[in-house]
């Protein structure tokens, strides 16, 4: 039997609302495998990938329009200076879901592309008052 009834997301839809609210600053959490290397094509750590780690979180760098998101990836293992933005655990949040919680580097040269439909660990927003906020929202000015 059809259902003839319109979804919550359809009425939305026919709205103009999008049906999902992803976007710019927003965390997730990953399995390694979803997280792609823009400029290679292969998982941001093939290794991580391979042995099915979850636990590679990204910021999202703009509004999620399509099939695909773009984002940065972050990292607790040493890195260049040059080549991050140095990054804080995020403290003082209401929230029960954020995952950014130990100090980390944000990999700003290594952009990383997942699809929308792996959105589904939403951790938390970085706060404004951030650099990796800042840089970000430079990006798009
Ligand atoms: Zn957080």
């Amino acid at each position: 039997m059809a259902n003839s009834f319109a979804s919550f997301d359809e009425i939305r839809a026919q709205l103009g609302y999008e049906s999902e609210s992803y976007g710019a600053f927003e965390w997730y959490c990953f399995f390694e495998s979803e997280v792609i290397n823009e400029m290679t094509g292969l998982p941001f750590s093939p290794q991580k990938a391979n042995e099915g780690r979850y636990d590679r979180r990204v910021i999202l760098t703009g509004e999620v329009r399509g099939v695909n998101a773009c984002g940065f990836p972050r990292s607790t293992a040493p890195q260049r200076k040059s080549n991050v933005i140095s990054h804080q655990p995020h403290h003082n949040e209401d929230h029960q879901q954020c995952k950014i919680k130990a100090k980390a580097s944000v990999l700003i040269k290594i952009p990383v592309t997942v699809a929308t439909e792996d959105l589904h660990d939403f951790s938390c927003t970085e706060p404004e008052t951030t650099e990796l906020y800042s840089y970000i929202k430079r990006l798009y000015i």
